[in-house]
């Protein structure tokens, strides 16, 4: 696990700026992992939580998280959310099947970019941004050629680092009750330990590779880390893991 040690070190160095984020989608799957794995590892001195409600957070979650509760629809008004805040995170998202075709794109393109747009304005200079496996804005599929669309207008805004994840099926056992995923995903199990890399990205892996990516120095100004790539730099190996 020699990659974890390297984080450990980036980590420590990183810690020491002082940088500020905000997560928006803090209260999905993975952003509520993302929030638990940033209180464990603590790599900054202040997190805003941004989103449509407000919820009771895990007590293990400190005073240094703050959550803000904005009107995605009207979300100019809220530029001052994200002023001075060094990293932004984007694990926002719906379904077509829970929003229909146009709140799903209203949700995974439209408040995406609003959310980049506010953050940029603001002084953000790492943007990280879930995608998806199979983005692309040539697809016939909605789900996957909004996600490239939202890829491709997020690089025109020209964030200093510019991070997009391309996760495959988030293996994570959801609050929330979508029995046909659950199913799929109790499939996947014996796919996932064969071919750890293939279909799937452990919920674990998911979060700490966006730590391990924001505390990782890179000249690169747009960086596209596909599934294999999420499991490297996260540092977690099957083996590590178990
Ligand atoms: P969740 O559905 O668990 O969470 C989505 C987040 O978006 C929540 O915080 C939710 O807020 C917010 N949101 C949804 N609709 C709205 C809305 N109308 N207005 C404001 N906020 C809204 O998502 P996941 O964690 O499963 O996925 C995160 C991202 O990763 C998504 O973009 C998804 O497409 C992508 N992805 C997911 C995969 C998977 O297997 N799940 C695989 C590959 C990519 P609230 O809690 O208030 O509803």
């Amino acid at each position: 696990c020699s990659m974890a040690e390297a984080s450990e070190d980036n980590i420590e160095k990183f810690r020491k700026e002082n940088n500020m984020a905000f997560i928006v989608g803090y209260t999905g799957e993975t952003g509520s992992a993302l929030v638990k794995q940033l209180a464990k590892d603590k790599i900054f001195k202040k997190v805003v939580l941004i989103g449509r409600r407000q919820v009771k957070l895990p007590p293990e979650i400190g005073p240094e998280f703050e959550q803000k509760q904005v009107d995605f629809d009207n979300l100019d008004k809220y530029a001052d959310v994200f002023k001075g805040i060094d990293v932004g995170f984007c694990c926002l998202g719906t379904t077509r099947g829970k929003s229909g075709t146009a709140g799903f794109v209203k949700v995974d393109f439209d408040y995406v970019l609003k959310s980049a747009e506010l953050a940029k304005a603001g002084g953000c200079k790492q943007f990280h941004a879930l995608s998806s496996q199979g983005a692309d804005k040539d697809s016939r599929l909605l789900y996957t050629k909004t996600k490239g669309q939202m890829e491709e207008a997020l690089k025109v805004i020209h964030f200093p680092r510019l991070s997009i994840y391309r996760p495959a099926v988030l293996m994570v056992n959801r609050e929330e009750s979508r029995p046909l995923e659950s199913i799929a995903r109790f499939f996947l199990v014996p796919i996932a330990k064969m071919f750890p890399t293939a279909i799937t990205t452990p919920m674990d892996v998911m979060v700490k590779a966006m730590v391990n990516n924001v505390v990782s120095p890179s000249e690169k100004t747009v960086e596209l880390l596909d599934n294999k790539a999420i499991h490297h730099i996260s540092g977690i190996s099957v083996k590590c893991n178990k």
